[in-house]
């Protein structure tokens, strides 16, 4: 879970409760029309019996000599007119898609409305003029009674009441106009006004029945959208807690990491001043918490380091930016002074508000005292062994080549044995210094136009004696005359010697160790090629590493110290050249370097 963003998220921005808002206000009218459908038909079998008892009364009431086949005639259509609606209701209840068919079904009960109101009005017309005047006065009853008792139950839709109501008193307002009376003819005036307040009265009832749907409906949404609310709450309640309880934990895990850390970790308020130190810092500085905490970070650096100090601590509170691995040089509570290397980093809120700064200083005293050392050592070893080393090297070869007196038989051999190990010893020394030199990033090149003719020739003159002790012959051609290159003269002889010795080393005796060029456009190759053994596969990868031998008996027996190839890359690449090997077809291998070629020596 995203312990930032979760708890963060708005139950306005819930793309849930929206769509559902939405939605509702598209079904409203909908469903309000499907309610009012539905709350007709619950009282239609009111209408229904009510409708048949009274018109069962008004059979017995209206049952005179010579009018009973029209009596009959009329109840049996009350009955039909029971049954056809009562059929009605049956299919409504039955039927499954109330919600949709709404309207449908609003048009039945209007046409049975209309059916029923003009049975009524069919008894009206036909019943009140052949009737006696008590009959008269029972049938006038009856219809107002049907008229007003319709509006409680039609009520639901105005319009059907409007409807029923004008299926019973029209017929019933045209015989009494035509009844030649005149209190029927102002009876009739009346039937209007009847008709149109119990109409006014039905359509304020329906207006009120469509008010109260839709406060239901209101209320409805207001409960789903609370419940939803509430569901969403106690999500996000969830997780905030899950959030807390991870919170709890990574708090728990950098404590511990602090706690355990071998580095000195502190923390630090945005005014200076520590808030909490680490076992490792009260080891480091001997001081216990309690006289840490509260007081300035810089009691923990050497006064002469404060102002370097304070210049980082201004950046990094203004600028936020963190300190990274500074060397600072620190004071313990006893006075000595370490060496520590600082990062700090500023915990920032999501307001941009520095919270506290995180410094962990790690003591590189020993390590620095280590390095001093070394150095020291690699000193001893150019100075003191070096020195004495080139000039007993010096005083073999004058004595082997029998310059001073003749030496010779066992004498001569031990003699030589003595130069070539001192020699092998001299170039160890070099290597390692070389070595030294380049770890320590103090490898100085002086490069310089050099004639490629003019340095393969002195490779050549410089390594002949070298192949020769191995019996191989070291020939070169140079393809590319009146090429120049822009490089270290001696480096560049360094790595060409390094080359040609192990070609040398590694060739069958009586072979031929070839230093070839080739244009490659706007660099020139130098090929070193032998028909030795080759590079052995597992070995590739790290045959430019430094002290790696090929695990071979040849190898083995060759000695070397596995540094020369090491130090010619990084010689070639410091003079923007490149250094690889290749299998030589037939055997043996091609070690090659390649160089920006410069077209004359003013290049
Ligand atoms: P060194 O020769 O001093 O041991 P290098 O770095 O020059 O160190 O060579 C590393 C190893 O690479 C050698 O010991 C040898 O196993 C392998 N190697 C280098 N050049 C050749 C070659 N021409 N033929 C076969 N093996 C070679």
């Amino acid at each position: 879970m995203d312990l930032v963003n979760a708890p963060q998220q708005s139950l306005r921005d819930d793309p849930n409760l929206a769509l559902i808002g939405k939605e509702r206000q598209q079904t409203d009218p909908r469903r309000i029309l499907a309610d009012r459908v539905e709350q007709l038909y619950d009282q239609l079998w009111i209408a229904i019996v009510a409708g048949f008892v009274v018109g069962s009364i008004a059979t017995f009431e209206l049952w005179e000599p010579g009018f009973r086949g029209l009596v009959l005639f009329w109840w049996a259509l009350v009955s039909l007119m029971s049954v056809a609606s009562a059929a009605l209701l049956l299919r409504y209840r039955k039927s499954r898609n109330k919600l949709a068919e709404a309207d449908r079904w609003l048009r039945w009960l209007g046409l049975s409305a209309l059916a029923i109101g003009s049975v009524w009005g069919f008894a009206s017309a036909v019943f009140f003029p052949s009737h006696t005047d008590e009959q008269q006065v029972f049938l006038a009853f009856l219809i107002t009674g049907v008229v007003t008792g319709g509006v409680p139950l039609f009520s639901g839709s105005w319009p059907i009441y409007a409807l029923f109501a004008a299926s019973i008193l029209l017929p019933f307002a045209y015989v009494l106009v035509n009844f030649g009376n005149p209190l029927f003819t102002e009876l009739a005036a009346l039937v209007p006004v009847f008709y149109a307040v119990n109409v006014a009265v039905a359509y304020r009832l329906s207006q009120v029945f469509v008010t109260g749907y839709r406060l239901r409906y209101a209320y409805g949404e207001l409960t789903e959208d609370y419940r939803t609310l509430n569901k969403r709450l106690n999500e996000q309640l969830v997780e905030l807690q899950e959030a807390s309880r991870q919170v709890e934990e990574s708090g728990r895990k950098l404590a511990l990491f602090a706690d355990r850390a071998p580095i000195a970790v502190t923390e630090i308020a945005a005014d200076g001043h520590i808030q909490q130190v680490n076992p490792a810092a009260e080891i480091l500085f001997g001081y216990a918490p309690a006289e840490l905490i509260g007081k300035p970070f810089s009691i923990l650096l050497a006064p002469e380091a404060r102002a370097e100090f304070d210049r980082h601590w201004r950046t990094l509170i203004d600028a936020h930016k963190p300190l990274l691995a500074e060397l600072i040089t620190s004071l313990r509570r006893d006075g000595l002074e370490l060496s520590c290397e600082w990062t700090l980093t500023p915990l920032v809120n999501g307001d941009g508000r520095i919270l506290s700064v995180v410094a962990q200083g790690r003591d590189l005293s020993s390590q620095l005292e280590a390095e001093r050392l070394k150095k020291e050592f690699t000193s001893t070893l150019s100075h003191e062994l070096r020195t004495p080393l080139t000039s007993i090297i010096g005083s073999l070869q004058l004595i082997n080549s029998g310059v001073v007196d003749k030496v010779e038989g066992e004498a001569l051999q031990l003699t030589v044995i003595a130069e070539r190990n001192g020699q092998r010893l001299l170039d160890l020394i070099n290597d390692l210094l070389d070595i030294e030199k380049i770890r320590s990033g103090k490898f100085d090149i002086v490069p310089e136009m050099i004639a490629v003719d003019a340095l393969l020739e002195e490779a050549q003159l410089l390594n002949r004696a070298f192949a020769e002790r191995y019996n191989v012959r070291l020939l070169t051609r140079n393809e590319c005359a009146e090429t120049y290159i822009y490089a270290d003269r001696k480096r560049m002889l360094q790595v060409l010697t390094n080359l040609i010795s192990n070609a040398s080393k590694f060739s069958p005796a009586g072979e031929c160790v070839e230093m070839l060029t080739e244009d490659r456009g706007k660099r020139i190759r130098i090929r070193v090629q032998d028909r030795g053994p080759g590079i052995p596969e597992d070995f590739r990868a790290k045959i430019f590493t430094r002290f790696s031998q090929a695990e071979t008996t040849a190898a083995r027996q060759k000695g070397g110290t596995g540094l020369g190839l090491a130090i010619c890359k990084h010689l070639m690449e410091l003079m923007d050249g490149q250094i690889d090997f290749q299998d030589r077809p037939g055997g043996g291998s091609v070690f090659w370097i390649e160089m920006p070629k410069q077209l004359s020596s003013r290049d």
